[in-house]
């Protein structure tokens, strides 16, 4: 491609409303452009490096077997009905009524479409196993769309569903799909780990998140340093291995109640009464969609939301508001504590052997301390609630643990029979009884992958794309467009290299050195080379790699080889 005939509208300026990197660099040079909020335009360049991702995709789901189709993006309310999710969705759904008053959704997802299809279609266990998979464009409104193509409205996904006559075949599917997404993210060139995760509101009993690595990663991601223990933040297991000696050897004292004016923050409350924040108990009020709860952790710990959720299985857990904490405490927010709470009251583990507690007293500017459990409050339920820190230790091994930032770019699901069961999709096995086909779901952010390899894969002056899904392989920098013999060693090169299939955008702009080597290095494209005057004369071009700046000087007849040689390195082959 002649970068002249090429649409790409690059900018110098950082837009005002892109707040990530990618974000940043996806519109400085040319990828895409908002339609508005949370909807966007591909443009030629950021549509290229999209069609490489899902080329490896489906190389690899056709691989493990699975099989292309194309589901609609809307879909009947009857069917969301059926698996009863169109009544807990909430808002991201968004729905419609079509001109005789049919209610209507756009798909965020696709379980109901396609089990609507298996149970119409599977009769028998002959029939199975079966996996399908699409790519097609998803809806989900997101309250605050942000980051580009990372928290889209509208977005790309590969999704896939495997259905299966029983757990171990489920089992074996959930594996061929692990192993095929492991092929998809290394053959993308990204650095990435699979983590065990949350299932969340798709449901299932069993799932793992594939997480690009970048410090500006939106989640945390808890590994292990010995063994080969990975979750994110929200499912990562604490170490129950945590009561010291002197908490068995401490003695309870008799409870008294403080004043502590205005003091409400673990800092504040532990420097005002000189204890450490080990000593302080937080209680924290949550409103569910049953009854409202107390939630008790050490004062250096935090709630993790999701693991207090799957304890109460409660469908939705929110922090209470100040109005409701007062009404439920008879207190201001920072002054809650369990003695005298009529609420149900569940503890995280680290609590339970905490003597001589400090908490709030449930009245204003007062805490109580010689707290004690047992004597002074009950808790119904001790469990893992809280967020794992750095101090903890990794729950298989006992040893140390890392937390660093990461991109969920796939999920993988073990869906089992919540919506065979609920939309009755059954086939007859070998003895000719019915039973409830076993399903899987595979999900991958197609956009979100382009964007997260930017996250991990930039520096100042730009992108650094990763061979695979690099928009092109090579540009070519002819320095002085009003040269003949530069032009023409440009463009000889040109048409060597596309002739050997080689995706080279050629630089035919008549514009400064210093304008092409700038945008050259805002795109990214990972093989530069450059063609000028001086060099030229004694038969050289320069060839750069992008992603570690190595240049060299190469003869103008052995530059082919050179960088078909690289190309195919960086691919792998
Ligand atoms: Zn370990």
């Amino acid at each position: 491609m002649r970068y002249t005939k090429l649409f790409l509208p690059t900018l110098r300026e950082i837009p005002a409303d892109a707040e990530v990197i990618s974000h940043q660099l996806m519109l400085r040079a040319g990828m895409l452009r908002k339609l508005t909020s949370g909807i966007y335009t591909y443009l030629p360049l950021g549509l290229r490096a999209i069609k490489k991702v899902e080329k490896i995709i489906r190389e690899e789901m056709e691989r493990a077997g699975a099989q292309e189709v194309l589901m609609p993006t809307v879909q009947p309310a009857d069917l969301w009905k059926e698996s009863s999710r169109w009544d807990v969705y909430g808002k991201e759904l968004v729905r419609f009524k079509d001109r005789h008053g049919r209610d209507y959704c756009l798909g965020p997802t696709h379980e109901e479409v396609i089990t609507d299809l298996i149970r119409g279609e599977v009769r028998s266990y002959r029939d199975l196993p079966l996996n399908l998979y699409q790519i097609q464009n998803k809806f989900r409104d997101e309250i605050r769309p942000r980051f580009g193509l990372m928290r889209g409205r509208e977005f790309s996904m590969k999704d896939a569903y495997s259905f299966d006559a029983d757990e171990e075949g489920a089992a074996k599917s959930y594996q061929s799909m692990s192993g095929a997404y492991n092929r998809i993210f290394e053959r993308c060139g990204l650095n990435f780990k699979a983590v065990e995760a949350d299932t969340g509101n798709i449901g299932g009993s069993f799932s793992h998140e594939f997480m690009v690595l970048a410090d500006t990663g939106e989640d945390a991601i808890v590994s292990c340093v010995e063994c080969d223990y990975a979750a994110n933040m929200e499912k990562a297991e604490v170490n129950p291995d945590y009561i010291t000696k002197e908490q068995h050897e401490t003695l309870p004292v008799s409870m008294e109640r403080v004043s502590t004016p205005n003091v409400r923050t673990v800092e504040e409350v532990t420097q005002f009464l000189s204890v450490t924040p080990k000593q302080l108990v937080k209680t924290m009020i949550f409103e569910t969609s049953a009854e409202p709860v107390a939630v008790l952790v050490r004062g250096d710990h935090e709630v993790n939301p999701a693991k207090v959720k799957n304890v109460l299985g409660v469908e939705t857990l929110e922090l209470a508001s100040e109005e409701t904490v007062l009404k439920l405490t008879g207190a201001p927010a920072g002054f809650a504590g369990a003695v005298g709470l009529s609420i149900k009251i569940i503890a995280d583990k680290a609590v339970e052997p905490i003597k001589n507690m400090v908490m709030g007293a449930n009245e204003k500017d007062a805490h109580f301390i010689g707290v004690n459990r047992g004597r002074d409050f009950e808790v119904s339920e001790f469990a893992d609630l809280r967020l794992v820190t750095h101090s903890d230790r990794c729950p298989r091994c006992g040893k140390a643990i890392e937390i660093k930032r990461g991109i969920e770019v796939g999920h993988i699901f073990k869906l089992g029979d919540k919506y065979s069961k609920a939309l009755s999709a059954t086939y007859l096995d070998q003895n000719g009884n019915k039973r409830y086909i076993i399903m899987g779901c595979y999900g991958i952010g197609v956009g979100r992958t382009v964007a997260a390899a930017i996250e991990q894969n930039h520096d100042k002056n730009g992108i650094i794309f990763p061979m695979p899904i690099a928009p092109y392989q090579v540009v070519i920098l002819p320095l002085q467009m009003r040269d003949g013999e530069v032009v023409s060693a440009a463009e000889a090169l040109y048409e060597q290299l596309t002739g050997q299939g080689a995706e080279v955008l050629l630089d035919d702009r008549d514009e400064r050195a210093g304008v092409k080597f700038k945008d050259a290095d805002l795109i990214g494209v990972p093989v530069r080379v450059t063609i000028g005057k001086k060099s030229l004369k004694e038969g050289k071009l320069e060839v750069q790699f992008r992603a570690t700046g190595e240049k060299e000087l190469v003869s103008q007849e052995g530059a082919e080889k050179v960088i078909l040689d690289m190309i195919k390195r960086e691919l792998g082959n």
